[in-house]
Protein backbone atom coordinates (compact mmCIF):
# COMPACT_ATOMS: atom_id res chain seq x y z
CA UNK A 1 0.00 0.00 0.00
CA UNK A 2 1.29 3.57 -0.87
CA UNK A 3 1.98 5.74 2.42
CA UNK A 4 -0.71 8.08 3.11
CA UNK A 5 0.31 11.82 3.78
CA UNK A 6 -2.46 13.35 5.38
CA UNK A 7 -3.80 17.31 4.89
CA UNK A 8 -4.79 18.02 8.71
CA UNK A 9 -4.98 15.84 12.44
CA UNK A 10 -6.03 17.23 15.85
CA UNK A 11 -3.38 15.14 17.81
CA UNK A 12 -1.30 18.32 19.20
CA UNK A 13 -4.53 19.70 20.64
CA UNK A 14 -4.86 16.05 22.05
CA UNK A 15 -1.83 16.37 23.56
CA UNK A 16 -2.13 20.02 25.14
CA UNK A 17 -5.76 19.33 26.40
CA UNK A 18 -4.32 15.92 28.33
CA UNK A 19 -1.27 16.89 29.28
CA UNK A 20 -1.88 15.83 32.79
CA UNK A 21 -2.50 12.26 32.53
CA UNK A 22 -0.49 12.27 28.54
CA UNK A 23 2.83 13.00 28.10
CA UNK A 24 4.18 13.24 24.96
CA UNK A 25 6.18 10.38 25.17
CA UNK A 26 3.37 8.21 25.23
CA UNK A 27 2.39 9.11 21.57
CA UNK A 28 5.62 6.14 21.22
CA UNK A 29 4.12 2.95 23.48
CA UNK A 30 0.36 3.91 22.77
CA UNK A 31 -2.08 6.32 23.28
CA UNK A 32 -5.75 5.15 24.55
CA UNK A 33 -8.71 5.53 22.52
CA UNK A 34 -8.27 9.05 19.83
CA UNK A 35 -7.27 8.05 15.96
CA UNK A 36 -3.80 8.62 16.33
CA UNK A 37 -0.40 7.57 18.05
CA UNK A 38 3.07 5.90 16.69
CA UNK A 39 2.30 2.12 16.62
CA UNK A 40 -1.03 2.26 14.87
CA UNK A 41 0.48 5.57 12.71
CA UNK A 42 3.17 2.13 11.42
CA UNK A 43 0.69 0.00 11.39
CA UNK A 44 -1.31 1.77 8.89
CA UNK A 45 1.25 3.33 6.53
CA UNK A 46 0.71 6.75 7.94
CA UNK A 47 3.16 8.67 6.53
CA UNK A 48 2.71 11.89 8.01
CA UNK A 49 1.17 14.94 7.10
CA UNK A 50 0.62 18.38 8.77
CA UNK A 51 -0.30 18.79 12.45
CA UNK A 52 -2.45 21.47 13.68
CA UNK A 53 -2.15 24.16 16.41
CA UNK A 54 -5.37 25.28 17.75
CA UNK A 55 -6.79 27.63 20.34
CA UNK A 56 -9.79 26.14 21.05
CA UNK A 57 -12.42 28.04 23.11
CA UNK A 58 -12.18 28.34 26.52
CA UNK A 59 -16.02 26.15 26.83
CA UNK A 60 -14.31 23.33 25.36
CA UNK A 61 -11.22 23.29 27.24
CA UNK A 62 -13.53 23.96 30.51
CA UNK A 63 -15.28 20.39 29.09
CA UNK A 64 -12.53 18.51 28.02
CA UNK A 65 -10.11 19.53 31.24
CA UNK A 66 -13.65 18.90 33.55
CA UNK A 67 -12.50 22.24 35.09
CA UNK A 68 -14.67 25.67 35.89
CA UNK A 69 -15.22 27.94 32.53
CA UNK A 70 -14.11 30.75 34.54
CA UNK A 71 -10.87 29.07 35.45
CA UNK A 72 -10.93 28.45 31.29
CA UNK A 73 -11.35 31.73 30.82
CA UNK A 74 -8.65 33.11 32.79
CA UNK A 75 -5.84 30.91 31.15
CA UNK A 76 -7.22 31.83 27.53
CA UNK A 77 -4.13 33.62 25.80
CA UNK A 78 -4.13 32.50 22.28
CA UNK A 79 -0.20 33.33 22.21
CA UNK A 80 0.77 31.11 25.21
CA UNK A 81 -1.52 27.99 24.07
CA UNK A 82 0.09 27.94 20.55
CA UNK A 83 3.32 28.52 22.01
CA UNK A 84 2.63 25.38 24.53
CA UNK A 85 1.30 23.19 21.34
CA UNK A 86 4.39 23.92 19.19
CA UNK A 87 6.20 22.86 21.89
CA UNK A 88 4.40 19.72 22.21
CA UNK A 89 5.01 19.39 18.46
CA UNK A 90 8.96 19.51 18.86
CA UNK A 91 8.93 17.65 21.76
CA UNK A 92 7.26 14.69 20.22
CA UNK A 93 10.21 14.92 17.43
CA UNK A 94 12.58 14.73 19.81
CA UNK A 95 11.21 12.18 22.10
CA UNK A 96 10.37 9.66 18.56
CA UNK A 97 14.63 9.41 18.38
CA UNK A 98 14.46 9.42 14.55
CA UNK A 99 11.27 7.88 13.53
CA UNK A 100 9.38 11.34 13.25
CA UNK A 101 10.86 14.77 11.33
CA UNK A 102 9.66 17.96 11.50
CA UNK A 103 9.51 18.80 7.69
CA UNK A 104 9.66 22.71 6.45
CA UNK A 105 9.81 21.59 2.27
CA UNK A 106 8.31 19.55 -0.08
CA UNK A 107 12.03 18.20 -0.36
CA UNK A 108 12.09 17.37 3.41
CA UNK A 109 8.63 15.02 2.95
CA UNK A 110 10.20 13.30 0.04
CA UNK A 111 13.04 12.97 2.28
CA UNK A 112 10.45 10.95 4.91
CA UNK A 113 8.60 9.18 2.42
CA UNK A 114 11.77 7.58 1.02
CA UNK A 115 13.16 7.08 4.52
CA UNK A 116 9.75 5.63 6.23
CA UNK A 117 10.02 8.67 8.92
CA UNK A 118 7.02 9.93 9.96
CA UNK A 119 6.79 13.83 8.47
CA UNK A 120 5.61 16.45 10.91
CA UNK A 121 4.36 19.61 8.85
CA UNK A 122 3.29 22.68 11.00
CA UNK A 123 -0.41 23.94 10.86
CA UNK A 124 -2.06 27.22 12.24
CA UNK A 125 -5.55 26.56 12.61
CA UNK A 126 -6.81 29.99 13.19
CA UNK A 127 -4.28 32.88 13.43
CA UNK A 128 -5.95 34.36 16.95
CA UNK A 129 -2.69 34.17 18.19
CA UNK A 130 -1.53 36.91 15.65
CA UNK A 131 -4.69 39.43 17.16
CA UNK A 132 -4.81 40.86 13.87
CA UNK A 133 -1.63 42.19 13.35
CA UNK A 134 1.40 40.59 11.30
CA UNK A 135 4.05 41.47 14.12
CA UNK A 136 4.08 37.60 15.29
CA UNK A 137 4.05 35.80 11.77
CA UNK A 138 7.47 36.14 11.38
CA UNK A 139 8.00 33.93 15.12
CA UNK A 140 5.54 31.45 14.05
CA UNK A 141 7.24 31.12 10.63
CA UNK A 142 10.74 30.72 12.44
CA UNK A 143 9.08 27.82 14.94
CA UNK A 144 8.51 26.37 11.46
CA UNK A 145 4.46 27.04 10.73
CA UNK A 146 3.89 26.35 7.04
CA UNK A 147 0.88 26.44 6.47
CA UNK A 148 -2.17 29.10 8.05
CA UNK A 149 -6.13 29.03 8.54
CA UNK A 150 -6.55 32.86 9.29
CA UNK A 151 -9.64 31.60 11.24
CA UNK A 152 -11.19 28.56 12.67
CA UNK A 153 -15.35 28.83 12.61
CA UNK A 154 -15.58 31.82 14.85
CA UNK A 155 -14.74 35.21 14.07
CA UNK A 156 -11.46 36.81 14.39
CA UNK A 157 -9.48 40.02 13.79
CA UNK A 158 -9.00 38.46 10.27
CA UNK A 159 -12.60 37.23 9.70
CA UNK A 160 -14.90 34.56 10.05
CA UNK A 161 -15.16 30.80 9.36
CA UNK A 162 -18.14 28.85 8.51
CA UNK A 163 -20.44 28.77 11.43
CA UNK A 164 -23.94 27.70 10.25
CA UNK A 165 -26.26 24.94 10.91
CA UNK A 166 -26.48 21.63 9.18
CA UNK A 167 -27.75 21.74 6.10
CA UNK A 168 -26.55 25.13 5.34
CA UNK A 169 -25.01 26.90 2.84
CA UNK A 170 -21.25 28.30 3.52
CA UNK A 171 -22.44 31.60 2.51
CA UNK A 172 -22.51 32.64 6.66
CA UNK A 173 -20.87 36.07 6.93
CA UNK A 174 -18.62 38.87 6.07
CA UNK A 175 -15.73 37.66 3.78
CA UNK A 176 -12.08 38.89 4.67
CA UNK A 177 -11.06 42.01 7.16
CA UNK A 178 -8.63 44.51 5.60
CA UNK A 179 -6.15 42.79 8.59
CA UNK A 180 -6.99 39.21 7.07
CA UNK A 181 -6.75 40.54 2.96
CA UNK A 182 -3.04 41.92 4.60
CA UNK A 183 -2.56 38.35 6.14
CA UNK A 184 -3.46 36.69 2.87
CA UNK A 185 -1.13 38.92 0.93
CA UNK A 186 1.87 38.22 3.82
CA UNK A 187 1.42 34.59 3.60
CA UNK A 188 1.90 34.61 -0.08
CA UNK A 189 5.13 36.89 0.47
CA UNK A 190 6.26 34.31 2.36
CA UNK A 191 5.17 31.23 0.72
CA UNK A 192 3.20 30.28 3.16
CA UNK A 193 0.02 28.19 2.30
CA UNK A 194 -3.23 29.07 3.25
CA UNK A 195 -5.68 26.70 4.27
CA UNK A 196 -9.38 27.70 3.08
CA UNK A 197 -11.23 24.73 5.06
CA UNK A 198 -12.61 26.61 7.33
CA UNK A 199 -13.58 29.76 5.42
CA UNK A 200 -17.26 31.20 4.77
CA UNK A 201 -17.89 31.62 1.43
CA UNK A 202 -16.93 35.34 1.61
CA UNK A 203 -13.79 35.01 2.78
CA UNK A 204 -13.38 31.99 0.14
CA UNK A 205 -14.30 34.13 -2.88
CA UNK A 206 -11.69 37.33 -1.37
CA UNK A 207 -9.19 34.64 -0.97
CA UNK A 208 -9.38 33.56 -4.16
CA UNK A 209 -9.41 37.04 -5.80
CA UNK A 210 -6.36 38.38 -3.97
CA UNK A 211 -4.29 34.96 -3.76
CA UNK A 212 -1.19 34.55 -6.29
CA UNK A 213 -1.15 30.46 -4.48
CA UNK A 214 -2.97 27.32 -5.68
CA UNK A 215 -6.53 27.63 -3.43
CA UNK A 216 -6.30 24.26 -1.15
CA UNK A 217 -9.05 23.35 1.25
CA UNK A 218 -7.13 21.09 3.73
CA UNK A 219 -10.01 19.09 5.67
CA UNK A 220 -13.78 19.30 3.61
CA UNK A 221 -15.76 17.58 1.39
CA UNK A 222 -18.21 18.04 -1.50
CA UNK A 223 -21.54 20.44 -0.51
CA UNK A 224 -23.16 18.33 -3.47
CA UNK A 225 -23.08 15.08 -1.14
CA UNK A 226 -23.17 16.12 2.26
CA UNK A 227 -24.49 19.76 2.33
CA UNK A 228 -22.67 20.80 5.58
CA UNK A 229 -21.77 24.77 5.81
CA UNK A 230 -17.80 23.64 5.83
CA UNK A 231 -18.10 21.67 2.18
CA UNK A 232 -17.19 22.92 -0.69
CA UNK A 233 -19.89 24.19 -3.22
CA UNK A 234 -19.61 22.89 -7.12
CA UNK A 235 -18.57 26.84 -7.80
CA UNK A 236 -15.57 26.80 -5.16
CA UNK A 237 -14.39 23.38 -6.17
CA UNK A 238 -14.01 25.01 -10.21
CA UNK A 239 -11.90 27.76 -8.24
CA UNK A 240 -9.74 25.76 -7.17
CA UNK A 241 -9.40 23.42 -9.75
CA UNK A 242 -8.79 26.73 -12.02
CA UNK A 243 -5.58 27.90 -9.05
CA UNK A 244 -4.20 23.95 -9.69
CA UNK A 245 -5.04 23.63 -5.82
CA UNK A 246 -6.62 20.70 -3.95
CA UNK A 247 -8.67 19.66 -1.05
CA UNK A 248 -8.20 16.97 1.45
CA UNK A 249 -11.11 14.55 1.77
CA UNK A 250 -12.36 14.37 5.16
CA UNK A 251 -13.05 11.53 7.36
CA UNK A 252 -15.19 12.48 9.71
CA UNK A 253 -19.15 11.29 9.33
CA UNK A 254 -20.76 14.71 9.80
CA UNK A 255 -18.37 15.85 6.57
CA UNK A 256 -19.31 12.39 4.61
CA UNK A 257 -23.10 11.82 5.07
CA UNK A 258 -25.99 13.20 2.58
CA UNK A 259 -28.02 13.68 6.49
CA UNK A 260 -25.18 15.39 8.02
CA UNK A 261 -25.36 13.31 11.11
CA UNK A 262 -22.22 12.14 13.72
CA UNK A 263 -23.12 8.31 13.09
CA UNK A 264 -19.89 5.72 13.31
CA UNK A 265 -22.62 3.06 11.05
CA UNK A 266 -21.32 5.13 8.15
CA UNK A 267 -19.54 3.21 5.52
CA UNK A 268 -16.24 3.49 3.87
CA UNK A 269 -18.14 3.63 0.67
CA UNK A 270 -19.14 7.49 1.61
CA UNK A 271 -15.74 8.39 1.34
CA UNK A 272 -14.98 6.56 -1.85
CA UNK A 273 -18.14 8.81 -3.22
CA UNK A 274 -16.66 12.05 -1.57
CA UNK A 275 -13.17 10.98 -3.63
CA UNK A 276 -14.79 10.46 -6.89
CA UNK A 277 -16.90 13.38 -7.12
CA UNK A 278 -14.15 15.28 -6.35
CA UNK A 279 -12.15 13.80 -8.76
CA UNK A 280 -14.72 14.64 -10.86
CA UNK A 281 -14.50 18.11 -10.39
CA UNK A 282 -11.25 18.79 -9.64
CA UNK A 283 -9.22 16.10 -12.01
CA UNK A 284 -6.88 13.25 -10.50
CA UNK A 285 -4.13 15.85 -9.26
CA UNK A 286 -6.20 18.09 -7.10
CA UNK A 287 -7.52 15.76 -5.06
CA UNK A 288 -6.16 14.00 -1.62
CA UNK A 289 -6.62 13.20 2.06
CA UNK A 290 -7.42 15.66 5.02
CA UNK A 291 -8.35 12.56 7.30
CA UNK A 292 -9.28 15.29 10.97
CA UNK A 293 -8.02 12.22 12.84
CA UNK A 294 -8.76 12.65 16.35
CA UNK A 295 -10.69 16.29 15.85
CA UNK A 296 -13.89 14.16 14.51
CA UNK A 297 -16.22 10.87 14.35
CA UNK A 298 -15.09 8.62 12.32
CA UNK A 299 -16.89 5.85 10.52
CA UNK A 300 -16.65 2.43 12.64
CA UNK A 301 -15.21 0.79 9.43
CA UNK A 302 -12.10 3.50 9.72
CA UNK A 303 -11.89 3.41 13.76
CA UNK A 304 -8.60 4.82 14.10
CA UNK A 305 -5.65 5.77 11.56
CA UNK A 306 -5.08 1.96 11.60
CA UNK A 307 -8.55 2.12 9.14
CA UNK A 308 -6.32 3.73 6.04
CA UNK A 309 -5.72 0.62 4.26
CA UNK A 310 -9.33 -0.64 4.54
CA UNK A 311 -9.82 2.93 3.04
CA UNK A 312 -7.77 2.34 -0.13
CA UNK A 313 -8.75 -1.96 -0.29
CA UNK A 314 -12.47 0.14 -0.25
CA UNK A 315 -10.80 2.77 -2.92
CA UNK A 316 -9.06 -0.34 -5.15
CA UNK A 317 -12.52 -2.10 -5.07
CA UNK A 318 -14.26 0.90 -6.68
CA UNK A 319 -12.18 0.55 -9.82
CA UNK A 320 -9.13 3.67 -8.26
CA UNK A 321 -6.53 2.55 -10.42
CA UNK A 322 -2.44 2.11 -8.46
CA UNK A 323 -1.42 5.78 -9.89
CA UNK A 324 -4.74 7.38 -8.89
CA UNK A 325 -4.31 5.64 -5.47
CA UNK A 326 -0.60 7.15 -4.92
CA UNK A 327 -1.94 10.10 -5.87
CA UNK A 328 -4.68 10.84 -3.47
CA UNK A 329 -1.84 9.11 -0.96
CA UNK A 330 1.14 11.19 -1.33
CA UNK A 331 1.45 11.92 -4.55
CA UNK A 332 -0.53 15.40 -4.68
CA UNK A 333 0.03 16.68 -1.27
CA UNK A 334 4.02 16.75 -2.41
CA UNK A 335 2.91 18.56 -5.91
CA UNK A 336 0.55 21.35 -4.56
CA UNK A 337 2.82 21.66 -1.61
CA UNK A 338 6.37 22.20 -3.69
CA UNK A 339 3.62 24.68 -5.68
CA UNK A 340 2.88 26.66 -3.07
CA UNK A 341 6.50 26.56 -0.87
CA UNK A 342 8.60 26.98 -3.73
CA UNK A 343 10.72 24.09 -3.17
ZN1 LIG B 1 -10.62 22.11 11.14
Amino acid sequence: MAPVFDGHNDLLLRLWLEQQQTPVESVFSGLDGGHLDYPRMRQAGFAGGLFAVFVPPARYVAQQRGISLAAAQEAHCPLRICQQQIDLFYRMAAASQGKMAVCHSARDIAQCLQSGTIALVLHLEGADALDGTLTGLETFIRRGVRSIGPFWNLPNAFGEGVNGAFPGSPDTGPGLTEAGKALVRACNQQRIMIDLSHMNERAFWDTAALSNAPLVATHSNAHALCPQPRNLTDAQLCAIAASDGLVGVNFGTAFLRADGQRNGKTALTKIVRHVEYLVAKLGEDRVAFGSDFDGISLPDEMGDVTGLPRLMAALAAAGIDKSLSEKLAWRNWLRVLKMTWGD
